[in-house]
């Protein structure tokens, strides 16, 4: 080896310009006790799901000599009886991940010369997927912050600021993601009608949290007929407990899913993956079973911050972003050497902890409490 640096080699290497200077997504990955940073789901796959899940992918063993169904028909199927609300399989897509999703997307409605607006904060991966299609990203705002950090609320999203937005910039694509990451409250619909009528561009909807929202959050599904440039995406990333399997689909016209067919790479999605996917949807009722334990968990985190003095957002998703924090890179730390691990999503006053299981929320709670108390000036936080 050289001792030359691999930031040295890098700079020279012939890389597109519009990368250089960019960081990649890096959330850690750390292997502490509690990790409760990606807003993954605590609970192992249940013991049947493994069974039907792994005799599926036995079943496909032996094909794997071919390639497998290029438009993963009865997935698409499946995924459509799943989501309700009247779809039909030729309105779904799926990849690996609705990351994925959203990038076969902006290669086929974005890319260079194109303009992409997301609502910051909001889910970090967007802006990325833009960048690396070549897209121009339109950082937007949202809220009308009134100067206090802590105020849980000044993140929501309003019609009037959205409209205006999308007006000034005319957006070839605009994300909205609800229930919103990482502040974790969902939309009010009005604002994705009005989104809708105020663009003549495609409307992502990403509702990778949906199932988690409180009772009466309608969702974006429910406005797709009729809209043709409307897309909802999905994933079965958090509440069917299946990041590691990468699968994310969306629902939209069926001419969304041609554009797409456009730029995907033939075969995307393996066999396995399908297998895995359908046997999983299959049995959708016993998976779904944690997200009421993990929303009373979200509540009780909410309600036990709340009583150690700080600002939880209202959340609609399995995480809470928790405001009021004197010094949140501090407390971050602190939690961490107490085996705890959870997100600083680089909103200054701001944690974002995703809910657990019972027992880990407990760690969290307890771990919280004694960091406030540790970091210096956060005991100020507590008392006041
Ligand atoms: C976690 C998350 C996803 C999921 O991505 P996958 O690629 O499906 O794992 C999508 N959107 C948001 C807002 C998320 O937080």
């Amino acid at each position: 080896m050289s001792n030359e640096s691999r930031a040295e080699v890098l700079a020279r290497l012939p890389l597109r310009e519009d990368l250089r200077g960019s960081t990649p997504y890096g959330a850690p990955q750390l292997d502490v006790p509690v990790r409760l940073n990606t807003n993954e789901n605590s609970y192992d796959v249940p013991g049947d799901v493994v069974a039907a899940v792994v005799e599926a992918v036995r079943q496909q063993a032996r094909h794997l000599n071919r390639y497998p169904d290029r438009e993963f028909t009865e997935l698409r199927e499946d995924l459509a009886n799943y989501l309700g609300h009247d779809l039909e399989a030729d309105q779904i897509w799926a990849a690996n991940g609705s990351n994925e999703v959203l990038q076969q997307l902006l290669q086929a409605f974005a890319g260079p010369g194109r303009t992409v607006l997301g609502f910051t904060p909001s889910y970090s991966m967007h802006p990325i997927i833009s960048r690396g299609t070549g897209s121009a990203w339109v950082d937007g705002k949202r809220g009308r912050a009134d100067g206090r950090t802590d105020d849980p609320n000044q993140f929501d999203l309003h019609v009037e600021e959205t409209v205006a937005q999308i007006q000034d910039h005319r957006p070839h694509v605009t994300f909205l993601c609800s229930p919103n990451n990482p502040t974790g409250t969902a939309l009010d619909i009005e604002v994705v009608k009005a989104a809708y009528e105020a663009t003549d561009g495609i409307l992502i909807v990403d509702e990778a949290y949906a199932e988690f929202a409180r009772p009466g959050t309608p969702s974006a599904l429910s406005l797709l007929p009729g809209r043709e440039r409307l897309v909802v995406t999905r994933t079965m990333s958090k509440a069917f407990a299946l990041a590691g399997a990468r699968v994310g689909y969306l629902a939209a016209d069926p001419a969304v899913t041609d554009a797409i067919r456009l730029v995907r790479l033939p075969y995307h999605l393996s066999s396995l993956t399908q297998a895995a996917a359908r046997a999983a949807l299959w049995h959708s009722d016993v998976l779904l079973d944690t997200v009421e334990e993990i929303k009373s968990e979200r509540d009780r985190i909410v309600t036990s911050v709340g009583e150690l003095g700080l600002r939880p957002a209202p959340s609609d998703a399995n995480f809470v972003l928790i405001g009021g924090l004197g010094n949140e890179k501090a407390v971050w730390r602190s939690l961490l050497s107490r085996g705890v691990l959870i997100r600083d999503v680089g909103l200054p006053g701001f944690l974002r902890v995703t809910a657990g299981t019972s027992a880990e929320t407990t760690t969290f709670l307890d771990a919280l409490a004694d960091s406030l108390l540790d970091v210096p000036g956060e005991e100020l936080q507590t008392l006041s």
